[in-house]
Formats: structure tokens, sequence, C-alpha cells
């Protein structure tokens, strides 16, 4: 049985990137029989924030996400890797694995770093990654769903158990990433689809507001619509998107509108989405009404997880002759 590890930064609600990037890979993966662990990764916040003021409201959020998406909340545990000591002692060993050169030249930090725009970038912000590989390890994961951004941490998280093992012995097993059919949905200013950079489509945003942002997304001067990731990626991501929740063919979704341009591709994108994502609000509108059961459920996962660190660094202690 696949052990399934995935998570997000508690920075504001989950958005169709997520959805269609890994949360619905975490379900169907769920469904098929394997033991989902979610991290609320609430530490990673400070990596680009200067505050942790807003998290409270943001980690109540992203759990009310998860359950609209269909997460079952009886079988999974999902976690802040801030309320689990032992997973956060991991980072010790893990950093000691890895070179400065090696986390200096992450591609995606470098990205994060350039949309910071921030004088000086901080110690977590290069060693985040190496952090992250304690989330995954920690629970001897095996699969990880994630969108593209993701794949050089994963590398990262691969290359550490693998050490660990040269090493210390064999303790984590070397986890594989899965990527969706849509590992990088674009915003709608043409970047990645992200939570802190205000051009994100949330999953839970009502039929109006899903419209007008829609309707904002940019898009290129090409009159016809046509499927071309790499030479038209805005129009392409949102024939992806609209193929996605019709569950079409995206080339068959750009020949139908064809003529209809940028306007009829938004006409469309908005109706599928709007559609596609009804039963997922309405599920997120119940949910929300009971904010006491969503803190339980993260104690109780808090809980678990933490007896599951437990018992994983006291095997890397005893590796490592940590033992007196
Ligand atoms: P932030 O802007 O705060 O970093 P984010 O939108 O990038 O937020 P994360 O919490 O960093 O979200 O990422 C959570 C997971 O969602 C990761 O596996 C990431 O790869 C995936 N993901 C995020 N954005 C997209 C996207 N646009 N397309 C596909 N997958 C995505
Ligand atoms: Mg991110």
């Amino acid at each position: 049985m696949d052990r399934i590890l995935s998570g997000d930064r508690p920075t504001g609600p989950l958005h169709l990137g997520h959805y269609f990037g890994t949360l619905q890979n975490r379900v169907r993966l769920q469904r098929a029989g394997a033991q989902l662990t979610l991290v609320v990764a609430d530490y990673q916040v400070l990596t680009d924030t200067d505050t942790a003021a807003r998290l409270g409201p943001a980690v109540d959020a992203l759990v009310l996400d998860y359950l609209a998406a269909g997460v079952d909340p009886e079988t999974t545990t999902i976690f802040a890797h801030s309320a689990v000591p032992a997973l956060n002692q991991l980072l010790l060993p893990f950093l000691s694995l890895v070179s400065v050169a090696e986390l200096e030249r992450n591609p995606t930090v470098k990205d994060e770093i350039a949309h910071a725009r921030r004088a000086s970038v901080s110690g977590l912000m290069f060693t985040y990654p190496a952090h992250q590989a304690a989330d995954i390890l920690f629970g001897k994961a095996t699969v990880v769903p994630v969108g593209q951004d993701q794949l050089p941490h994963l590398e990262l998280t691969r290359t550490i158990a693998r050490r660990f093992a040269d090493r210390y012995g064999p303790v984590f097993p070397v986890p594989a990433a899965l990527l969706s059919a849509a590992p990088l949905l674009l915003g709608t200013d043409g970047t990645k689809m992200s939570k802190s950079r205000g051009n994100a489509i949330p999953l839970g945003a009502d039929a109006d507001e899903t419209a007008r942002l829609i309707r904002s997304a940019k898009t290129d001067a090409g009159r016809h619509i046509t499927y071309d990731p790499v030479a038209r990626p805005e129009v392409s991501s949102l024939v992806l998107l609209a193929a996605l929740c019709l569950d079409r063919d995206p080339h068959a979704v750009a020949a139908d509108v064809g003529p209809g341009g940028a306007a009829g591709l938004k006409k469309l994108v908005t109706d599928a989405v709007n559609e596609y994502f009804a039963p997922l609000r309405a599920r997120r509108a119940a949910y929300a009404r009971d904010p006491g059961a969503l803190r339980a459920l993260l104690r109780d996962g808090n809980a678990r997880a933490t007896a599951v660190a437990e018992a994983t660094l006291a095997e890397v202690k005893t590796a490592m002759n940590m033992h007196y």
C-alpha cells in the first residue's frame, strides 16, 4: 500500500492550480486505498513573510479546502509541521547531508526569491526544501503528488534519503513525485497560479467572482483559439482548465472554440469551472459552519503525526549511534 504525503503552505485559500495540480490526485489515490497524510506547512510561510499573525485563518481555510475537495476526514492525517517537534528534529541530520551549493542552485527557490522582491533572503528560504524532506520522510512516504515547481525539492528529498542510507543505513524509502496532467496551471497574469501572487482563482470563489477573474485573465493577440502550450502558454492553460473540467481532450476543446477567440474561450472556461466546482463549493459552505470540528481534526492529526515522527526519530538516532 502506498503512503501518500502532500501538503500546502497556509498562505491563503487553495486555487484551481492546486486542485488540478495535486489535490485531485491525492483524493483519487486515497479512494484507491492509499494512506494519505497532509502537511499544513506553517513554518514554510516564514520563508517570504515576516509575520505569523495571519496564520490561524489561513490554516482553517486550508483544512476547509481539503475537506471540500473530498479528502476523507476519517482516514486522513492532517497536521501542522510546527506541532510535531520530532519531525523538525530531522532537519539537523538532513542539513548535514546537503551542500550549500545544492541549496543555492534550486531553481524554484530562485524563482520564489525573484517574486518575493525583498531586500534580503532569509536562511529559511534556502533551507526549506531540506525541511520539506523531513515533512516527506518522517512518515516514510512513497508517493508525493505535487505540481511542477516541487520537482527540484522532491529531487533533494530523494538525495537526502539515499545519502542517509549510504552514511547510516536504510531508514527511509526513496519517494516518487507524482505529477498530474496540469502540473503548472497559469494564473490570470500568465505566471504560475499562486496563492500569494494575487493571480489565483480560489476553489471556493463564487460563480460571479470566478467569471470576473477569468475575464481578467491574460491571453494573446491570436484571434483563433488553438492548444499549443509552448507557443501560447496563457491561452493553452485556459483551454486545459476547461478540458479538465469537461473531461475532454484539450485539442478538441480548442477546435470547438476556434473562431470564438479569447472571449468565447473565457465564457466556456467560466461555465465549465462553475459547473464542475459547484458540488465542492456546496461542501465547503457546509463544513465552514463548524470551525470547531476543523480544529479538532487538526489536533487529532497533530497527535497521530507526532507518534509517527517519534518512532522514526528513534530509528534515526539508533542508525546514527545517538543513544546515550
Ligand atoms: P504560495 O504562493 O503561497 O507559495 P502556492 O499557490 O504556490 O502558494 P503551495 O502551497 O506553495 O501553493 O503549493 C502547494 C502544492 O500545490 C505544491 O505541490 C505545488 O506544486 C502545487 N501547486 C501550486 N500552484 C500550482 C499550479 N499553479 N499548478 C499546479 N500545481 C500547483
Ligand atoms: Mg508555492
